[in-house]
């Protein structure tokens, strides 16, 4: 088992009070905690290598490159990725959806189809809203059932030679359920669709394996996963980024420039136009090294005891009801109490040092599934501790009664 205090004492932020209490964070899944040895590599790169990549021939912009793309070749690693040059620096998974969606206004045709899922986050769907309307293609949205799981048989039925583009999430953020995404894509590739997987809620639970899953797109943000806000990664299929057309135009994306013609730089460079986050790719990297460090099974185990422990005392109170009851699920409890507007309740254990998030989650359609105007979201993370989950059980007992 983790030494849970040892880990602790790695996140400075957590020994913070806040309104005068302990802090008790539970909004990793709006955004993670860093660790100090990511907080360090922040300032470590500007105090020794800072200088622009891929331009100089001087000592320090050849270390900068070098750290960078060092950066590259360790996510493509975690991520299993065939090349490295198939591993995007983004902002995060909003960018990388949109690189995406961008490429394909140049692929799709009226009457094709793209599938989303209705537990998709806002920024999976409006992208392909925005290329349906540009293309004349239409969207099919994959329903859900009362657990907030997706339905499969209603997916199968929407698939036909149509259908050019799935995506889903991995993992839900607003509810936790983690969708079958394996069979979604062979599904999908039967009909000669490709796939999209926005992965922002599973790095930070799980190493997703991309050959094995075989998705074509894989989208996700670094700060979720203990690493600098602006960082992100897109995962494509080396066959799929030459296909598509490029983002942004700019600096480091050419081959050559004349007024007649450009020409685009290969892989990866075809994608990041620009000065890129470098600072922020680089400790990305070293992020992903602290969490293998601690070891995904024992993130896993630490945060199914978090999601059992917090599941079970929650519903010792009255009137509370957890919405995403499906099996698989990931360490988020999403729920409300009986005539009590969630914000209330949020504001209430704010005061008594609890961060929970309050709302829609970006995922409007899931509050409209349940007609619900939001829930609480209590989102764990393996830094977490059970006494944590008492504090806010009693929390939310004391504002319960307050507000009744
Ligand atoms: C957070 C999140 C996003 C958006 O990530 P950004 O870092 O804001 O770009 C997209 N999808 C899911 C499921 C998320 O949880």
């Amino acid at each position: 088992m983790l030494d849970i205090q040892k880990i602790r004492a790695d996140f400075p932020i957590l020994s913070e009070k806040v309104n005068g209490k302990p802090l008790v964070y539970f909004d990793n899944g709006a955004t993670s905690q860093k660790p100090q040895i990511v907080i360090d590599a922040i300032a470590t790169y500007y105090q020794e290598i800072n200088a622009n990549i891929h331009r100089g021939v001087h000592t320090l912009s050849q270390l900068a490159t070098d750290a960078y793309e060092i950066s590259r070749v360790k996510i493509q690693h975690h991520i299993n990725a065939k090349f490295s040059h198939e591993v995007l620096f983004t902002s995060g998974t909003t960018h990388g959806i949109n690189l995406v969606t961008n490429g394909f206004a140049s692929i799709l045709k009226p009457g094709d189809e793209v599938i989303v899922s209705a537990l998709e986050h806002h920024s999976n769907i409006v992208p392909w809203q925005m290329l349906c309307e540009k293309t004349g293609a239409t969207l099919r949205v994959i329903p859900m059932n009362e657990e907030g799981e997706l339905i499969m048989d209603a997916f199968e039925a929407l698939l036909s030679e149509k259908t050019k583009v799935v995506t889903v999430n991995h993992i839900s953020n607003a509810l936790g359920i983690i969708n079958p995404i394996k069979y979604i894509i062979e599904k999908a590739h039967a009909v000669g669709a490709a796939v999209l997987i926005d992965g922002a809620q599973a790095v930070p639970h799980l190493k997703p394996d991309v050959q094995d899953l075989d998705c074509d797109f894989y989208a996700f943000s670094g700060h979720k996963m203990c690493g600098p806000t602006g960082t992100g990664i897109l995962y494509g299929k080396e066959a799929w980024l030459n296909k598509l057309p490029p983002y942004q135009g700019g600096g480091e994306m050419i081959k050559e420039v004349t007024f007649e013609k450009t020409t685009y730089a290969d892989l990866p460079h075809k994608f990041e136009a620009g000065t890129p986050n470098i600072a922020g790719g680089i400790v990305l990297g070293t992020a992903v090294d602290y969490l293998n460090n601690i070891g995904f099974d024992n993130i896993q185990k630490q945060e199914e005891a978090l999601l059992e422990h917090a599941t079970k005392r929650l519903l010792e109170i009255e009137g509370l009801k957890i919405y995403g009851t499906g099996k698989n699920k990931a360490s988020v409890v999403s729920f409300n109490i009986d005539g009590i507007h969630p914000y209330d309740i949020g504001s209430i254990i704010d005061k008594l040092g609890i961060a929970v998030r309050t709302g829609h989650h970006c995922a409007q359609p899931i509050m409209n599934f349940f007609c619900i105007p939001g829930t609480i979201r209590a989102s764990f993370s393996f830094y977490n501790t059970i006494e944590e989950i008492d504090t806010m059980v009693e929390a939310v007992k004391k504002a319960k009664t307050m507000l009744s």
